[in-house]
């Protein structure tokens, strides 16, 4: 009896290791999921998918149906530990075109340079080359906007005044570029501008350029219309 006993104890003692053992088995493929898909999440935010957001979130702006995304008390304190925005856009100062509301993005979202006519000194370049390099952010965007005041002084020539005048020597070559082109000449040195200031970034040495030619970063230029909310993608920068 005994015997049995002992051996019943035993059979038991050996289900118990088994279920534990299959219980840790459990538990760590059920961890190592979690953090793939954690992972995944992660590396799915590319140059396309930034701009596919970008697109959809200026589609609510132009219907007046915005989603209003990561504005909650969870999403604040969510990011006191560190920000991953998704693009990174140059624009103008213009207060009719602030790009949180023209994309329909959120706290953390975007991570935004704003100067007068959306130029890049220095000082630009700089914080365009920490959003890529330390943020590591796939998407820049360049975005110009009609009726632009700085495009305006830099196509009506003459002596800006005070430090104004530095945005306008840096807006005078693509007014020379657009010069004689067809249409009006505000809207066309926009567009020149965008399009030259993407590819200043783009060949930018030595971080945004590198960036650029290992595929870590999409630069792209657009123009927003004051007139209807929308932002149109310039085709020669896509
Ligand atoms: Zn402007």
């Amino acid at each position: 009896m005994n015997a049995r006993h002992a051996t019943r104890e035993r059979l038991q003692v050996m289900r118990i290791n088994r279920l534990v053992h299959i219980g840790v088995v459990a538990f760590l493929l059920l961890s190592l999921a979690i953090f793939s898909t954690g992972q995944k999440t992660r590396a799915k935010v590319t140059a396309d998918s930034a701009l596919a957001e970008l697109k959809a979130g200026n589609s609510h702006h132009v219907k007046h149906r915005y989603q209003h995304p990561h504005e909650t008390e969870d999403r604040l304190r969510q990011l006191a530990s560190g920000q991953h925005p998704h693009a990174q856009i140059l624009s103008c100062s213009d207060s009719r075109v602030p790009p949180e509301i023209i994309f329909d993005q959120g706290l953390g979202d975007l991570f935004i340079v704003r100067v007068a006519g959306n130029v890049a000194a220095d000082t630009e370049l700089g914080s365009l080359e920490y959003g890529a390099e330390h943020l590591h952010i796939p998407l820049l965007v360049v975005l110009g906007h009609q009726h632009c005041g700085a495009v305006t002084a830099a196509v009506e020539g003459g002596e800006a005044a005070g430090h104004i005048s530095a945005l306008v020597t840096l807006l005078r070559p693509a007014v020379e570029k657009s010069r004689g082109l067809p249409g009006d000449k505000v809207e066309n040195a926009v567009k020149a501008n965008v399009e030259m200031v993407v590819k200043q970034l783009r060949t930018s040495t030595p971080i945004l350029a590198e960036l650029v030619h290992t595929g870590k970063l999409r630069v792209v230029g657009a123009v927003y219309s004051l007139d209807t909310g929308k932002v149109t993608w310039l085709p020669d920068t896509l």
